[in-house]
């Protein structure tokens, strides 16, 4: 397990994500020029482009961080891994999970 914070797991990655969903299978952009634009202006971000700069330009559902397990935004999460599988789960879940062991294990 490790933790991965919405820097690494969403930020850092916006841009190469952008670009891959919006290519069809021919390696073209799906909505022309604007998605050309939109690119090249996630690109200027940089690395490390900041949560808003990235909200600013394509809105706040490209930099949610979510908890696999109640779905809220997080800045950081713990991934455990099963197998090829990765959950990634926040602070409160990890608490609750925690309480409910120790609860039941008692
Ligand atoms: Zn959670």
């Amino acid at each position: 397990m490790h933790i991965v914070s919405r820097q690494e797991g969403v930020l850092n990655k916006v841009a190469r994500t952008f670009k891959r969903q919006q290519h069809d299978k021919h390696g073209k952009w799906v909505n022309g020029y604007d998605s050309v634009e939109t690119h090249v202006d996630l690109l200027d971000l940089g690395a490390t482009p900041t949560k808003v700069q990235i909200d600013d330009i394509v809105g706040h559902s490209w930099t949610d961080f979510l908890c696999d397990e109640c779905h809220k935004d997080a800045e950081y999460l713990v991934a455990l891994r099963d197998g090829k599988k990765v959950i990634k789960v926040c602070r409160n879940c990890l608490n609750s999970a925690l309480k409910l062991l120790n609860k039941e294990t008692k």
